[in-house]
């Protein structure tokens, strides 16, 4: 039997602006249902546009003395940020497994990711500043200052709360700018308890504001006239909507969204160093992850025999209760979700691809929730709705190829660009490929998360701009050239 969350774990459910918390919100409220279970955890008060506004002024306000706070204390600030995630990691999983119901497994690590990221950005606060540019004719000093934006809006999906906020919050806070973000009222728990740990680690009110909403939240903050920034990560839909709410006022935007990543796998790949990794694609997040290798291709010669790894590993998936430790897969996040996937299960069914495993809805214990059977086809044609289009759920879609021109053309192949993974002994065959795959980040025989050091972003429908490393510090900041004549 799967246990329903009790309503002692979750945080106070008021919205964070400044250090106020408001009970209630002219948004409106949401009832937030807990997917192992479909049964309601509590109601969220919903920003509306009033608390949109307030938490603007509030980021505005904070603006200055957080962008000329001395750069050590700046940066103290973030490292205590990062130790209290790593103390409330527990907690903040916790909340997170409420939120969108995928596995504690999964989800442990997001407070300490979270950390590291801050960590590694707090040690770019002190060091950020501008260079000095030769310039001629005459004789002048130029210099650069890397100066933040100010008030960044954030819009983060429900899918990785917390790590989505230290992608984000960390480089958009290290390099001066405050914040106001939005939450989906999907997974509004870890949020709010993260903005709480914003302020006991010493940032001043208004550095981090907290407004759980909808999408009229949302098209309220893009479009706000105090918003200089707008980080965005989600659907290309929703991404569209965004761009249209920036279009006013010319408001620049990174966006982060969704993938359709294919990871190759070539007759020389070392099949058991690849085999823990073949159904990343519905095992990481149940399926809802935007890096996810949704789609596997692979060469004809060894064909039958990854299909063959691929059916009994997903067959020996433990499915159920999220909070259990040992659950790989948990429910997908909505009864929408469920409508959604199960349409797409039946439409690939049709369209002639082989179901090998999986297909179907959650029995028992697992009907009251929202839980999808992991799923894997095999022979799906590459320009079907299942090669194509992202399912955010458990669902995987092989391919096979002949050619290594063949699989680089299959893996380019649709309108996304966000990941690709490329399995091979041969040394010359990997750099070709990390050569040829058109995506922002390639791995090759092997995955280990997104390094906090390495640039990540997407092209095409998967989005623009780059978070992480020094790219994530210059996407929040915008350099600004001062020539000084000598003469
Ligand atoms: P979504 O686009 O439906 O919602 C994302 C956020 O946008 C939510 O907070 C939502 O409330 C808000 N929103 C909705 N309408 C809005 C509007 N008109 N104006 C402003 N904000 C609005 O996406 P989702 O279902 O929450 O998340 C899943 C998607 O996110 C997938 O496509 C996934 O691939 C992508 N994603 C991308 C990354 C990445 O780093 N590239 C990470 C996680 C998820």
């Amino acid at each position: 039997m799967i246990v329903h969350p009790d309503a002692d774990l979750l945080p106070r459910k008021a919205l964070l602006i400044g250090d106020r918390r408001f009970d209630t919100a002219s948004g409106g409220t949401h009832r937030h249902i807990y997917a192992a279970t479909g049964r309601p955890t509590a109601d969220i008060p919903l920003a509306g546009a009033a608390e949109v506004d307030l938490a603007v002024e509030a980021a505005r306000n904070a603006s200055t003395i957080w962008s000329q706070m001395p750069r050590n204390e700046r940066r103290d600030c973030l490292i205590r940020m990062a130790h209290l995630l790593r103390e409330h990691a527990a907690e903040l999983t916790q909340l997170s497994v409420i939120d969108n119901s995928i596995a504690i497994a999964t989800q442990q690590y997001g407070g300490h990711v979270a950390a590291d990221l801050f960590l590694y950005n707090a040690g770019w606060t002190d060091k950020i500043g501008g260079d000095v540019i030769p310039t001629w004719p005459g004789n002048a000093l130029d210099y650069t200052l890397d100066e933040p934006f100010g008030v960044v809006a954030v819009i983060i999906p429900w899918n990785g709360p917390v790590y989505a906020l230290g992608m984000v919050l960390a480089p958009a806070l290290a390099a001066g700018n405050t914040v106001v973000v939005k939450p989906p009222e999907l997974a509004p728990y870890a949020a709010l308890r993260f903005a709480e740990l914003c302020l006991e680690a010493g940032m001043p009110p208004g550095t981090v504001n907290m407004i759980p909403g909808g999408p009229e939240a949302g098209a309220a903050l893009t479009s706000h006239p105090g918003v200089d920034k707008i980080s965005f990560t989600g659907s290309g839909n929703t991404a569209r909507h965004i761009l249209t709410s920036a279009q006013k006022r010319l408001t620049p935007v990174q966006l982060e969204l969704g993938g359709k990543s294919a990871s190759i796998v070539f007759d020389d790949a070392d099949l058991e160093a690849w085999s823990p990794y073949g159904l990343a694609g519905i095992v990481n997040n149940v399926g809802q992850g935007c890096i996810n290798p949704t789609r596997v291709v692979v060469q004809r010669g060894i064909y039958a025999e990854v299909l063959a790894r691929l059916e009994a590993a997903a067959v020996g998936l433990r499915i159920g209760d999220p909070t259990d430790p040992t659950t790989v897969i948990g429910p997908v996040v909505d009864d929408r979700a469920v409508t959604r996937i199960m349409g797409m299960i039946d439409r690939a069914n049709a369209s002639g691809a082989r179901l090998l495993t999986g297909g179907a809805r959650g029995k028992g214990d697992l009907a009251e929730g929202y839980f999808i059977e992991p799923t894997v086809f095999a022979d799906v044609a590459p320009d079907s709705e299942l090669a194509q289009h992202e399912v955010f759920g458990p669902v995987l879609a092989v391919t096979p190829f002949d050619t290594e021109d063949e699989a680089i053309k299959l893996a380019n192949g649709t309108e996304f660009s966000l990941a690709a993974y490329a399995w091979t002994r041969d040394l010359k065959r990997a750099h070709r490929c990390a050569r040829s795959l058109v995506a922002g980040n390639v791995w090759i025989n092997g995955f280990t998360g997104i390094p906090g050091s390495a640039p990540f972003g997407g092209m095409g429908e998967s989005g623009v701009g780059r978070l992480g490393g020094i790219y994530g510090i210059r996407e929040f900041t915008r350099p600004k050239n001062v020539w000084i004549g000598l003469d």
